[in-house]
């Protein structure tokens, strides 16, 4: 068996890319490349294209001891032809990502979309290690999760399978960005914390963030980390809201699911544990009893690293 493989987590801020010890999960070498300004297909292959070969200059790992290269993108994907259908945050679309890699350096590659290798990278070696039955769920600019059952990730008619995100938690409620009312993404996400914050101060409410904030920048989960440690009125409540939707979209998910454990992961869930804490007490208290009975919540443990490893098992993956 070849011992290594690359892992590339392309996401709408940043592509990082890495090679993976696939007995032990090390991430022996890594690159971040920004994808904030000059997005579309070609400037996409090229820095993924241009970080591969970095890695190889970086160790002495040559080709031939790479087993596959795995992506997972944040976007629509269609997994069986290696096709990026949509991601609008990557000004991609009908994007033959598989072709135009494995043609520049004769490896195999595996396509997915980026909760699917965050869920596989917390399995194999992180938070969700040697469980097999588990919902993963990320916080962010959008909410994000992955529903995974018998050690495979549900994907669905579609593939589209664990969008806890559109959740609709309010039949006639604030709109998102996929068209609908009321979901929960737009309730619960840093971005949705974000919003609330804003509107109030503009409204002349104060709140300490205001010390953190520089002009033209936006809210981050750690100074809403910093907002609550010193009692900040405004942003608690924010950021109480929020977990108390989010606890109710888990709460379904377990009531639907029956699922062993939840992984949260994602910058707020790291940053803020006021936000964690208190979304999983809720989420427990919301559920059916059975079911919460034995649902154990766990933080995901490999931080930004969870999809590069995840991705470096997209091989292995039954379609
Ligand atoms: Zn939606």
């Amino acid at each position: 068996m070849k011992k290594y493989s690359a892992g590339i987590d392309l996401g709408g801020t940043k592509i990082l890319i890495a090679f993976i010890n696939r007995e032990t999960g090390e991430v022996v070498a890594s690159v971040k490349k920004k994808t904030k300004k000059d997005k579309g297909p070609q400037n996409i292959i090229r820095k993924m294209t241009e970080g591969i070969e970095e890695l190889f200059a970086q160790t002495s790992i040559s080709k031939e001891e790479i087993s596959s290269i795995g992506i997972g993108a944040a976007g629509q994907v269609d997994r069986e032809n290696g096709i990026l259908i949509g991601a609008p945050n990557l000004d991609c679309y009908d994007f033959h990502i598989k072709e135009l890699i494995s043609s520049r350096f004769d490896i195999p590659v595996y396509l997915g979309n980026d909760v699917e290798i965050a869920a596989i990278g917390e399995m194999k070696f992180g938070a969700a290690k040697g469980c097999d039955d588990f919902v993963c769920v990320f916080v962010g600019t959008g909410v994000g999760s992955a529903i995974v059952k018998n050690g495979s990730v549900i994907l669905g008619a579609t593939g589209t399978a664990g969008e806890i995100g559109h959740i609709i938690v309010d039949l006639n409620g604030r709109p998102c960005a996929c068209g609908a009312h009321g979901c929960l993404e737009a309730y619960a996400s840093r971005s949705a914390i974000e919003r609330r914050i804003e509107g109030a101060l503009k409204k002349g409410r104060h709140s300490v963030i205001l010390d953190y904030l520089e002009s033209g920048k936006s809210i981050t989960s750690s100074m809403i980390q910093k907002s609550i440690e010193k009692g900040d009125e405004l942003v608690t409540a924010c950021v109480d809201e929020a977990s108390d939707y989010l606890s109710g979209g888990i709460a379904s998910i377990i009531n639907f699911v029956n699922p062993k454990l939840v992984v949260l992961g994602g910058g707020l869930i790291e940053a803020v544990d006021y936000f964690y804490k208190n979304t999983i007490k809720k989420a427990k208290a919301k559920s059916l009893p059975v079911p919460a009975s034995k649902i154990e919540f766990k933080k995901a443990a490999l931080g930004d690293f969870s999809g590069v490893i995840g991705a470096a098992f997209l091989q292995d993956r039954k379609l």
